[in-house]
C-alpha cells in the first residue's frame, strides 16, 4: 500500500485529514503499530493505550485505527477522549505494552495525527519508518484482538492532586484554547486549591478563539489582557494536547519556555540539591547559569520531547524542559511532558515562594536574543549548510554539536540547526549585550552570504 512519506514525521505520524489520512490508510497504520509492537515485545499479545483528542475527525480516526489494531491481535485499552498526559499515564496504570494517541496537538483543526509510544517512550523517528515499511510491504500480522473501554481519568485526576500542595490560593486564568485541556483542566486546578478564572473553556475542536499553541505571542493575546484585567498572579495556556504550557506573569509578560524551565529547576533543586537539569540547545545562557547558581548542573541535549525523555531516562535526570514549553518530570513522577501537572505545580511553586512570578524571572540574567529564526533552503542543503558551519565555527571557536552547531564565543552564542520535520535550517543568537547580538548577528551573515544566504530573516 502507498504512503505519503511526509506523514511519516521525526516524532510522529501526521497529516491533513482529508487529504492524507483516509480510513484505509488508517486501518494499515493500526495493523502495522500493532504488528511492530508485537515484534518488539516479542509476543502474541500485546496491549495498546488508545485516546484521542477533541478534532471533530478523532472519532473516525479512532474508529479506523482500532479495526487495524484488533485485526492484527492486539488488545485495545480504550482511555477516551482525553489529554495526551493521560494517555501517558494509561501506559503505565495499565501496564500496557504500549499505546497511541490521536491528536493533531497545536496545529489547526484540518490536521491530525498519531503519537506512537512503546513501553514509556515515544517511537523514535528510525521506528517510526520501520511502522511506515510494514504497510508499504503489507507484512501485516492477523490475530483475534478486542477492545475495552478502561477509563482513567478520574484516577489521574487523583493522582496530580495528590502530589500538588498549595500553601495558600492562587490566582490564576487558564486558557486551554477550547482544547483537551477545556475537559478538566480548569476543575482539577481548582480542586488543589487555585482560583480559577477561565477563557475559552467550552471544548471545541474547530478551536474558534485561537490556535491552540501558548508559546506563540499573536495566541496569548487573550490570556495576557485578561491576567492584568483582573489582576491575577499567573496566567496559564495549554497547547492543543496539553503537553506543552504556556505561561503569563502577572505584569502581563510571555514567559518563555527556558525561563520557566529555570523557575521549576530551582524548585527541584531545593528538594533534590545538586542534581543535573535537561534543556534543549535553544535555551538561554540565563538558564545554564541558574541552574549553576542554584547548585545543580546543567545538562544540554538534543531538542525535541522523544530524545529528552530517552536521555532523561537513561541518565537518570530528575527534571528537564524545553523551549517549546515541554516539561518534563521523572522525580516523583512518570517521566512525561504534562502541561496539566505544570499548571498545577506551578501554583504550587507561587504558593510558597516570597516572590511573584515577575519578580522571579527577573531575577534571572537577562540577555538579548533573536527570535527563532527559519532559513527556507532544501532538504540536502539544510544538512549540508549545518556541516559546514560545524567546520567553519569549529576551526575558530568552541562548540557544541550534540543538535546541529550551537557556537560558543566570547560574549553570547549562536545555533544553527536542521529541522527535523521541513527543509529549513533554524536560527538563534544571543550576546550578552544588544552590541555583542550585533556582531554575533554580523559574524554569521557572513558565513551564510558566502554561502548564498543573503537575506535573514531575523526578526521575523
Ligand atoms: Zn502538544
Amino acid at each position: 500500500m502507498e504512503t505519503p512519506g511526509h506523514i511519516f514525521r521525526e516524532y510522529d505520524v501526521r497529516g491533513l485529514v482529508d487529504e492524507d489520512l483516509s480510513d484505509d490508510l488508517v486501518r494499515a497504520l493500526g495493523s502495522a503499530f500493532a504488528t511492530f509492537m508485537r515484534r518488539a515485545a516479542g509476543s502474541e499479545v500485546v496491549t495498546l493505550a488508545l485516546g484521542w483528542d477533541v478534532r471533530p475527525s478523532s472519532p473516525r480516526l479512532r474508529d479506523a485505527l482500532t479495526e487495524g489494531m484488533i485485526a492484527a491481535g492486539a488488545r485495545v485499552l480504550d482511555v477516551g477522549l482525553v489529554p495526551t498526559p493521560v494517555l501517558y499515564y494509561a501506559c503505565h496504570r495499565l501496564e500496557t505494552d504500549g499505546g497511541v494517541m490521536i491528536t493533531g496537538s497545536h496545529n489547526p483543526p484540518e490536521y491530525n495525527g498519531f503519537k506512537l509510544g512503546y513501553r514509556d517512550l515515544p517511537l523514535s523517528g528510525a521506528e517510526i519508518q520501520q511502522v511506515r515499511e510494514i504497510i508499504t510491504t503489507e507484512a501485516f500480522v492477523s490475530g483475534a484482538g478486542i477492545r475495552e473501554e478502561r477509563p482513567v481519568t478520574d484516577e489521574y485526576c487523583d493522582m496530580v492532586a495528590s502530589k500538588v500542595n498549595l500553601e495558600r490560593e492562587v490566582r490564576v486564568v487558564l486558557d486551554p484554547a477550547n482544547a483537551c485541556g477545556a475537559l478538566f483542566a480548569g476543575d482539577l486546578l481548582q480542586r488543589v486549591g487555585a482560583r480559577v478564572d477561565r477563557l475559552h473553556d467550552d471544548v471545541d475542536g474547530t478551536f474558534p478563539s485561537h490556535h491552540p499553541d501558548p508559546t506563540v505571542d499573536a495566541y496569548v493575546v487573550d490570556l495576557r489582557r485578561r491576567v492584568v484585567e483582573i489582576d491575577v498572579e499567573v496566567g496559564i495556556g495549554l497547547d492543543g494536547d496539553c503537553d506543552r504550557i504556556g505561561a503569563v506573569d502577572e505584569t502581563g509578560r510571555l514567559i518563555r519556555g527556558d525561563q520557566l524551565t529555570a523557575i521549576f529547576a530551582r524548585d527541584q533543586l531545593r528538594r533534590t540539591p545538586g542534581v543535573r537539569i535537561l534543556y534543549d540547545v535553544k535555551s538561554s545562557r540565563a538558564l545554564e547559569e541558574d541552574i549553576r547558581a542554584h547548585g545543580g548542573v546543567p545538562f544540554m541535549w538534543k531538542t525535541g520531547h522523544s530524545h529528552a525523555k530517552r536521555k532523561m531516562k537513561e541518565e537518570g535526570i530528575p527534571f528537564g524542559g524545553e523551549m517549546s514549553g515541554h516539561l518534563f518530570f521523572f522525580d516523583d513522577y512518570w517521566g512525561f511532558d504534562d502541561a496539566i501537572f505544570a499548571a498545577c505545580k506551578l501554583c504550587e511553586i507561587l504558593s510558597r515562594s516570597e516572590m511573584s512570578l515577575a519578580a522571579m524571572i527577573d531575577s534571572l540574567n537577562s540577555y538579548s536574543s533573536t527570535p527563532e529564526v527559519r532559513i527556507e533552503t532544501t532538504e540536502e542543503r539544510k544538512w549540508e549548510l549545518v556541516r559546514e558551519a560545524k567546520e567553519w565555527f569549529g576551526e575558530r571557536y568552541d562548540t557544541v554539536d550534540i543538535d546541529g552547531v550551537r557556537i560558543t564565543f566570547e560574549k553570547g552564542w549562536a545555533l544553527l540547526r536542521a529541522s527535523n520535520t521541513q527543509p529549513v535550517v533554524v536560527l538563534r543568537a544571543e550576546g550578552q549585550s544588544e552590541s555583542d547580538l550585533t556582531a554575533i548577528k554580523l559574524e554569521i551573515e557572513r558565513f551564510l552570504s558566502a554561502r548564498g544566504i543573503a537575506e535573514i530573516p531575523w526578526n521575523a
